[in-house]
C-alpha cells in the first residue's frame, strides 16, 4: 500500500522534534525554520507515527493511498 505524508508548513513551529525522531522522512529547510518532508511516500513506520504524535503543532498528516 502506498502512503503520502505532508506537513502544514504554516502551522509548523520549527521545533525539530520530527527530525530528531525520524530523520529519514523529515529534515529542516535551508533556513532551519520549518520542517520539510524529504521522503513523501515512506512506509508508515513507528517512527513516522511517533513524529506525528509528538508534533506540538499537530501539523504532520499522512494518508494511506489506495493501491
Ligand atoms: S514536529 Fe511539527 S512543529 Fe516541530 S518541526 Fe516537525 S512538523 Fe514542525
Amino acid at each position: 500500500m502506498k502512503h503520502s505524508i505532508s506537513i502544514d508548513t504554516y502551522e509548523c513551529n520549527g521545533c525539530g522534534s520530527c527530525v530528531e525522531i525520524c530523520p529519514e522522512v523529515f529534515q529542516m529547510d535551508e533556513n532551519g525554520e520549518k520542517a520539510v518532508v524529504v521522503n513523501p511516500s515512506p512506509n508508515i513506520t513507528a517512527q513516522v507515527e511517533e513524529a506525528a504524535a509528538y508534533c506540538p503543532s499537530k501539523c504532520i498528516s499522512y494518508v494511506h493511498d489506495q493501491p
